[in-house]
């Protein structure tokens, strides 16, 4: 590369953030960091490889957003709040250029968070962004899949369907609000903060609602059963494609990154209202039961005839 590694890092990777905890960021080597008394490291990676996670085409900026929001989107799902995160990256050439957008929408993101960048590894070859994650939550609060119990109430945050809606549409760009939940989805972390220590079990849904619901089932030793007409879908989904595939995405179409999450009875009338005096939008779609499997039923008994078992990566 003609630029040094180390001058591309100082250059779009390393800022000053008052973070706390963090005794030393990026440039020794290692990080060091102190975490709270009673909290509980929650830690997740997730590496996007070009042509197969993302276009080539992809804005830059939106690549840099959305490789640390899927990220942060796990630590929705365990209820914990950000800390600090490391960019292992491979890049075919030190096009700066590149570089400007994908730290401008990587970083303005980790500030929003409250997330600091202590770390990482800058290599050359075919493009691929690797983020790791670190969030804190209080001990013993941490939520998980395995905890549904039949009975339970199934929730969901948002709309579904419509980052698979944004991404069948691609390059077409009159779909703008589902190519924007495709490429910026927001990572629901203040539900996490109200669900942790209180839900049964939470998952962010990235590869379909039935592929993740069915996680949930297999981590929980429970069935299920799902109301078709209760699914929440977007206006702007069902205008592009109609209702029946907008369904198909939202139960088998990948990348949301909505949280489904399960409430006992007991709790569920209080974390419904809490949600909902925080703007956040929910819909209960189903109940957890004994008997093994996933009904998904329209009101008439009739069952949804599914076209696939959600995003598969291989
Ligand atoms: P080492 O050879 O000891 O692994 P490097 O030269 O790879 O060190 O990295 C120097 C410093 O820059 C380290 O603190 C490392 O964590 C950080 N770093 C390297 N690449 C990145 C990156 N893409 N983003 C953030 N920090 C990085
Ligand atoms: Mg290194």
């Amino acid at each position: 590369m003609s630029v040094s590694e180390f001058e591309l890092i100082q250059r779009y990777f390393t800022e000053d953030s008052d973070v706390s905890g963090i005794v030393q960021g990026i440039g020794d080597d290692c990080a060091i960091l102190q975490p709270p008394a009673g909290h509980q490291l929650a830690v997740s990676v997730d590496t996007l490889v070009c042509d197969v996670h993302f276009p080539m085409s992809m804005d830059p900026e939106k690549l840099g957003y959305r490789a640390l929001a899927v990220n942060l989107s796990d630590l929705a799902a365990t209820g914990a709040t950000p800390w600090w995160f490391t960019l292992a990256i491979t890049l075919p050439e030190a096009d700066e250029d590149w570089l400007r957008s994908f730290s401008r929408g990587l970083l303005s993101l980790a500030r929003d968070s409250g997330i600091a960048l202590v770390g990482g590894d800058t290599t050359r070859g075919p493009l691929t962004i690797t983020v790791q994650v670190a969030g804190l939550v209080p001990e013993g609060q941490a939520l998980t899949r395995s905890g549904a119990r039949s009975g339970d109430g199934i929730y969901v945050t948002g709309t579904l369907g419509d980052a698979a809606g944004g991404l069948a549409c691609w390059p077409d760009t009159s779909q703008e609000y589902l190519r924007q939940r495709f490429c910026l989805p927001s990572p629901r972390l203040q539900a996490g903060h109200i669900l942790r220590g209180v839900a049964s079990s939470c998952i962010d849904i990235s590869d379909g609602l039935l592929a993740d619901l069915g996680h949930i089932l297999k981590r929980s030793n429970v069935g299920a059963s799902l109301s078709c007409e209760s699914i929440p879908l977007s206006s702007e989904l069902v205008d592009y494609c109609g209702r029946e595939r907008a369904l198909d995405a939202a139960l088998t179409g990948g990348d949301d990154y909505e949280l489904c999450f399960t409430l006992s009875v007991a709790n569920a009338l209080e974390i419904e209202q809490r949600l909902t005096s925080q703007d956040i939008p929910w819909s209960k779609i189903g109940i957890i039961e004994k008997q093994q499997g996933l009904r998904c039923l329209y009101a008439d008994g009739s069952p949804y005839q599914s076209s696939g078992r959600g995003y598969q990566h291989f």
